[in-house]
C-alpha cells in the first residue's frame, strides 16, 4: 500500500464500504478503501428499491419505522454534498396476488403501526393483471444505486484514498484496523470462517417495452420499476443452490413467468433488454453483522445487508462509525459476537 498506515483500511466499496467509508472520512478518520470488480458483487446489479414492506402479506420490514428516515436523509445529504441525484421516490402499488393475500390488507389496513403506509385501494390498474385489486403503499421509492456508487468513487478518487486492486494478506500490517465490506465474498474470507452466510443470488431483468403503463412501482411478489415510458427493471429471482455468478436461465424464465401473470400484455409486446445477476450477502438469521473480532480487535466487518443493503448501509454504517470513534456499543442482535468461533 502506498499510504502510510490509514486509521482504516476498508475492503469493498459496494454499499456497505462506501457508506462506512464515507462516514469516517467525515469523522476525520484517515481511509484507504481498496475495491476490485469481482462478479456477483451485489450494488452493481440492485435495483435499490426503498419499501416499507417485505415479503407478502404486508409484513412491515424490520426496523423500517427508523430505517427510512434516515436513509432518506442520508442519500438527500450525499446528494447536496456530491452534486448528483440519486434518491427517487416513487408511487408504489402492491397488487394482491389473491384473495387471502387481500384480505390479509382487509385485517391490517387499520392496524396503527401500518396505517401510515397505507394509501388508495386499487380496485383495477389499468395495463395489470389485478383479479384481486391492490392497495397504493407510501414512503416507497428507490435509489439509483450505480449513480451512487460512481459519485462515491469519484469522492474517494478526488482524496486519493480509492484503490483498484484485491485486499491481500499483508495489507493487515499496514493499517490500524482493517474493516472488511466484501458482500457475497465474505464467505470465503478466512477471519470469518465461522460466519454462517447463507447467500442468495438473483437475477434482474431490462425490459424495453411499446405499452402504455403507468408510472408506478408495482410489487406482485416480484417488481416492476418503470425507468422511462417504454422501458422498467423487473426481478427478482432468489436462487440458494447456485453454482455461478452468471445471469440464469432459470432466473429470466422466473421471471418472464411472473412478468406474463402479471403485465396485461402479451410477450411479443415487450423484449428483454438485459440480464444481470448478483449474490445478495445473507447471515442465517438475515441481520446484518458488524463489529471487530474478539481475538483480532485490528479485524472488524459490515456485511450481511441482504436484500435490503439500500436501506440498512447508511444506518448500520453510522452506527458502526460510532462505535469505532466514541466506542459507543453495538446490539448482540448486529454484532459479530452472536456467531462463535468454532
Ligand atoms: C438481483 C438483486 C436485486 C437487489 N435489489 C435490491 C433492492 O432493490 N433494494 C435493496 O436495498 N437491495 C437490493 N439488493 C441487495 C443489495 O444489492 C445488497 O444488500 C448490497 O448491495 C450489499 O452491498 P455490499 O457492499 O455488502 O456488497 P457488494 O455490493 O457485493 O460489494 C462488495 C464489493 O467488494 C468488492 N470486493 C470483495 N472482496 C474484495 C477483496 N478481497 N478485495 C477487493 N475488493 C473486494 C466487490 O467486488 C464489491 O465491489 C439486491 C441484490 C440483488 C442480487
Amino acid at each position: 500500500m502506498t499510504h502510510t498506515h490509514p486509521h482504516f483500511l476498508i475492503v469493498g466499496q459496494g454499499l456497505a464500504g462506501s457508506w462506512l467509508a464515507y462516514r469516517l472520512i467525515q469523522s476525520g478518520q484517515h481511509v484507504v478503501i481498496l475495491d476490485v470488480d469481482l462478479p456477483g458483487a451485489s450494488s452493481k446489479v440492485a435495483a435499490g428499491l426503498i419499501d416499507p414492506f417485505s415479503g407478502r402479506r404486508f409484513v412491515k420490514a424490520l426496523h423500517s419505522d427508523v430505517l427510512l428516515p434516515f436513509a432518506k436523509t442520508a442519500y438527500t445529504e450525499v446528494e447536496n454534498h456530491l452534486n448528483c441525484r440519486v434518491y427517487y421516490p416513487k408511487p408504489s402499488v402492491r397488487l394482491h396476488a389473491h384473495a387471502d393475500e387481500r384480505k390479509a390488507w382487509e385485517r391490517k389496513r387499520c392496524w396503527p403501526e401500518l396505517s401510515p403506509y397505507f394509501g388508495h385501494d386499487m380496485g383495477d390498474f389499468p395495463g395489470f393483471h389485478a383479479p384481486f385489486g391492490g392497495v397504493e403503499v407510501k414512503e416507497a421509492g428507490y435509489v439509483h444505486v450505480s449513480v451512487f456508487l460512481k459519485a462515491m468513487a469519484d469522492f474517494f478518487m478526488a482524496l486519493g484514498c480509492l484503490i483498484q486492486r484485491p485486499f491481500c494478506e499483508k495489507d493487515v500490517l499496514h493499517a490500524e484496523r482493517v474493516i472488511f465490506c466484501e458482500g457475497h465474498r465474505g464467505k470465503e474470507n478466512l477471519f470469518f470462517k465461522h460466519l454462517p452466510f447463507s447467500n442468495v443470488k438473483g437475477d434482474i431483468l431490462t425490459v424495453d417495452h411499446k405499452a402504455q403503463l403507468p408510472d408506478t412501482l408495482v410489487h406482485k411478489g416480484k417488481w416492476i420499476l418503470p425507468l422511462s415510458p417504454t422501458r422498467f427493471k423487473t426481478g427478482a429471482s432468489y436462487i440458494r443452490d447456485y453454482v455461478d455468478f452468471e445471469p440464469s436461465l432459470a432466473g429470466r424464465t422466473d421471471i418472464c413467468t411472473f412478468l406474463s401473470d402479471t403485465l396485461d400484455l402479451p410477450a411479443s409486446g415487450y423484449h428483454v433488454a438485459a440480464h444481470e445477476a448478483g449474490v445478495r450477502p445473507i447471515l442465517s438469521d438475515n441481520r446484518p453483522v458488524l463489529g471487530f473480532l474478539s481475538e483480532h480487535p485490528n479485524i472488524g466487518i459490515f456485511n450481511g445487508l441482504g436484500s435490503r443493503g439500500v436501506l440498512q448501509a447508511p444506518y448500520y454504517a453510522e452506527k458502526l462509525t460510532r462505535h469505532c470513534i466514541d466506542r459507543s456499543s453495538l446490539e448482540l442482535d448486529i454484532h459479530i459476537s452472536r456467531f462463535r468461533c468454532a
